[in-house]
């Protein structure tokens, strides 16, 4: 059977989310859950200053983070601030980072990013999210990602894949557009939470709530969780 996309609008046909009163008292349940399981939770990506971890997050687009892992300490290596990235000869950086996909693409950002940094910010990543998203390559996600990460703010959630996925099957929005699910759980979770929120959810979708096959009958959530969308992924898995 053709399989059917998880973007497909009629996965949002028929449900219907219940009042913001009563999402938000589920919302709080699943965050207390969460924060038992997954007390630690924080990015899986190896970086030692706001720059390492700005390139890795601009190398995971795409890419899983334990093979950008694999990558960025021989690119940190050969290439260790942004003026060297900046500099480098066009090719080098490429080699390198062939493993994590889109090379050509995410070659050109870093240098990008790299001179922007260097030409605008006396070569330290800047940390505010207007400044970020100025950066060649660096997108809401990029940018919350290095926000709570490396400087502490909680000036949004990360939306990634698994973000996306479980909001929706916990009918914590009915979008399948990124910013738009942001927005949902920025209204849904105390802000000072919305970094731990992102990474315990990207945790909790590579654990349980997996695209093809989510364990539902072991499911720390199943009984706060909806399942919205959840047996049309079973079927087109
Ligand atoms: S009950 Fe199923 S769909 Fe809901 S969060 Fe758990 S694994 Fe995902």
């Amino acid at each position: 059977m053709a399989r059917r996309s998880y973007r497909k609008p009629r996965v949002l046909a028929q449900p219907k989310l219940e009042t913001l009163r009563r999402r938000k008292t589920r919302s709080a349940e699943v965050l207390q859950r969460l924060r038992r399981q997954y007390p630690d939770a924080g990015t899986a990506l190896d970086w030692s200053d706001p720059w390492q971890l700005l390139v890795s997050t601009i190398l995971s687009a795409q890419c899983t983070d334990t093979r950008v892992n694999q990558v960025t300490p021989g690119l940190f290596r050969r290439f260790p601030t942004p003026r060297s990235i900046a500099e480098s000869r066009p090719g080098q950086i490429e080699a390198i980072i062939r493993p994590t996909g889109f090379f050509n693409n995410k070659a050109k950002s870093l240098r990008g990013a790299a001179r922007a940094v260097l030409e605008r910010h006396d070569g330290q990543v800047p940390d505010t999210m207007k400044e970020l998203l100025r950066l060649p390559g660096v997108a809401r996600k990029t940018a919350n990602c290095v926000l709570g990460a490396a400087f502490g703010k909680n000036e949004g959630i990360v939306v990634d894949t698994h973000v996306g996925r479980l909001a929706l099957r916990l009918g914590l929005t009915l979008s399948l557009d990124p910013v738009r699910t942001e927005r949902d759980l920025m209204e849904l979770f105390p802000r000072s939470e919305w970094t731990f929120v992102a990474h315990a959810l990207i945790l909790h979708g590579r654990d349980t709530c997996r695209a093809r096959k989510p364990r539902c009958e072991t499911c720390l959530l199943a009984d706060v969780c909806p399942r919205i969308g959840v047996a049309l992924d079973a079927e087109s898995g």
